[in-house]
């Protein structure tokens, strides 16, 4: 969560553009009051917005960032600056609820207390429910003056069209694996296992120092064989669902969904080029036992699943498990 970060933050290696095209905007005063930051998840979308926001509210920006030391940074660092507000979920997958914007649109219709800009960052903005989108409108139709709106959101066909419409987008592309593995080595300080984690995350490299704090890697293996053990029969596929129940839904389909691309490969003979290179000896195992059809099928099964499980704000994820474990280890 956003609101948990307690410290002045600066922009990713690979936003240095968008950073320079903002302040640009700021020196010409031509700030957007609505900015929809979009692209997939994992990029530093939110740390970014985060950036900006506190670089809008120091007092003494030291080359271009937030000074850390100034009333305002410090003010919210305590979480406590009258000008600058976060919205997010309660929890994690929930959905922002209308009372939280009522409570964005009463910070709107106030003037600034520091006299400077006044900053809101909803992430993700597509949590927001049909109410809470609504009732923001009306903020973006009448934005209060040097409001900022910091929307964050790696899934734009959540967000309402008309809201979509009042914000000018900053696309977040994922960097070259090149930048990632670099930025990521100043943090694990071990190349190869950086290469192996951005790997792993997709590209994304927020998502890959996410993996790396929670000792992902380790778990990763324990969930590929468990994941042979149900396709072999060696493996109860009830038992395993409740040991998997404990991870985010939307992380295991995404990782499933890349192991089934790679096991797809080992079945037609392209070994080399398998992404998930350390898990060859688990491709290969399910490869003499699974067909080039179920893998497609269930490749297409895992698709479904993800959007199933991204679109609905409340699933079971274990049940959601059980019913894939038992099809996964069913006809071959
Ligand atoms: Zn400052």
């Amino acid at each position: 969560m956003l609101s948990d970060i307690k410290h002045t933050v600066v922009p990713l290696p690979w936003q240095s553009e968008h950073w320079q095209q903002l302040h640009d905007r700021i020196n010409q005063d031509i700030l957007p009051h609505a900015l929809l930051l979009r692209g997939v998840q994992g990029t530093g979308k939110g740390q970014f917005a985060l950036a900006f926001g506190q670089r809008l509210l120091c007092s003494n920006p030291v080359g271009n960032v937030a000074c850390g030391k100034c009333k305002s940074c410090l003010l919210i660092k305590a979480g406590s600056h009258p000008d600058f507000k976060i919205v997010e979920p309660e929890s994690k997958g929930k959905a922002i609820k209308i009372d939280q914007i009522r409570d964005v649109v009463d910070f709107g219709s106030k003037r600034a207390q520091f006299g400077g800009y006044r900053v809101v960052i909803i992430a993700p903005a597509e949590a927001m429910n049909v109410n809470a989108s609504n009732a923001l409108l009306k903020s973006l139709e009448e934005p209060g003056a040097k409001t900022i709106m910091l929307l964050v959101s790696h899934q734009v066909s959540g967000i309402l069209a008309t809201i979509k419409s009042r914000c000018q987008s900053l696309d977040f592309p994922l960097p070259s694996h090149q930048q990632s593995v670099q930025w990521l080595n100043t943090v694990v300080s071990d190349p190869e296992k950086a290469n192996l984690l951005m790997s792993v995350a997709g590209g994304a490299p927020l998502r890959a120092l996410d993996m790396e704090q929670q000792e992902w890697l380790a778990d990763r293996q324990n969930i590929i064989r468990s994941w042979v053990g149900v396709l072999s029969g060696r493996s109860n596929p009830v038992v395993v669902a409740e040991q998997w129940a404990k991870y985010p839904l939307s992380d295991l389909l995404t990782w499933l969904q890349a192991w089934q691309i790679d096991l797809g490969k080992v079945v037609s003979g392209a070994d080399a080029s398998v992404l998930n290179q350390d898990l060859m000896a688990s491709f290969k195992e399910m490869a003499i036992i699974c067909s080039h059809n179920k893998v497609f099928d269930f490749y297409n099964y895992l698709l479904e699943l993800g959007s199933m499980a991204s679109s609905s704000t409340n699933p079971n994820p274990q049940l959601l498990l059980e019913q894939m474990l038992i099809r996964w280890a069913g006809t071959k």
